[in-house]
């Protein structure tokens, strides 16, 4: 591997912030993401944010093939340097929410490695989760907090952990300390490893009426939840109050101290109430 700031200071290219441009320049870090996503040697990968390709390059030696995204052009000389002995290896320069997933990747099953910028973490995650053909898995290094967001029980739970644990198993594999990156960023990061279910773990009519029901809840911060989702479901706030109570949920709950199975209760019995009217 060749140390990131020795190949963009040599290339010109000034690491962006707004593209959460911190990279891994410590080989034990890398390998230990790769690790984490246990991958075979007949599996794809598709890498979200190659940068200069140091992360490419240790999947590319244990992989079949790897599809590499990256939206900064400027990387395209380092990585056409970093990338050459890897012919197993295609970057698409694009951003990663406009690409056409299914078209890159085919049918096979997939895994996907990404470290990105914690802006586009919950994005990136709706878009791979709610895909018809899902990654087998995915590792994702992102800021700690946000990792710790992922993998939250009743209590702290969010959009976040709600939306990755209805699809995935979400974990934690490891930290990493700011000084495994150059330029160092501000806050330390982990590897949150998510298994992809084959179906949702819990029974809903279907992941729409759910994912409504969800943001309903979390859409009135720091709100009871009957006027959460008097608000976020256009009903009545009496009217909200039976439904949560049909569903066996205390009406002055707040929506970050529910499970999956209590959303998935309230969003059956919303939608029996629905299509009954
Ligand atoms: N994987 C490299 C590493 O570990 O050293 C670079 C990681 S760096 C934290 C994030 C990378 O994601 C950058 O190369 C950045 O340009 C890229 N990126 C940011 N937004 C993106 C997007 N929307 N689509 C694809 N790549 C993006």
């Amino acid at each position: 591997m060749t140390n990131p700031k020795a190949l963009l200071d040599h290339f010109g290219v000034i690491p962006k912030k707004s593209l959460g441009q911190n990279f891994l320049h410590d080989p034990q870090a890398l390998e230990k993401i790769a690790d984490a996503a246990e991958l075979m040697p007949e599996d794809t990968v598709l890498e979200i944010g190659p940068g200069t390709g140091a992360l490419t390059e240790v999947l590319a030696k244990r992989v079949q093939r790897v599809i590499a995204v990256e939206l900064d052009r400027r990387l395209e000389p380092i990585m056409r340097l970093t990338l050459a002995p890897y012919g197993n290896v295609e970057v698409v320069f694009d951003d990663i929410l406009n690409v056409n997933i299914p078209e890159l990747i085919g049918d096979q099953p997939y895994v996907v490695v990404a470290n990105v910028p914690y802006y586009i973490t919950s994005a990136i995650l709706r878009l791979l989760l709610e895909l018809p053909h899902a990654p087998r898995r995915i590792v994702l290094t992102v800021q700690l907090e946000v990792a710790e967001r992922i993998i939250a029980k009743p209590g702290a739970m969010s959009l976040l952990s709600v939306s990755a644990q209805f699809y995935a198993k979400p974990k934690i594999v490891t930290r990493f300390n700011k000084a495994v990156f150059y330029p160092r960023p501000d806050v330390d990061s982990a590897v949150a490893r998510l298994d992809v279910y084959d179906r949702p773990q819990v029974d809903v009519p279907n992941a729409d009426v759910f994912f409504r029901v969800v943001k309903a809840g979390f859409g009135q911060k720091r709100k009871q939840l009957k006027n959460a989702i008097a608000e976020g479901l256009h009903m009545e706030h009496d009217e909200a109050a039976i439904l949560l109570e049909a569903a066996g949920i205390d009406p002055k709950r707040r929506a970050e101290t529910l499970s999956l199975p209590e959303w998935a209760a309230i969003t059956r019995h919303y939608h029996a109430s629905v299509q009954s009217t």
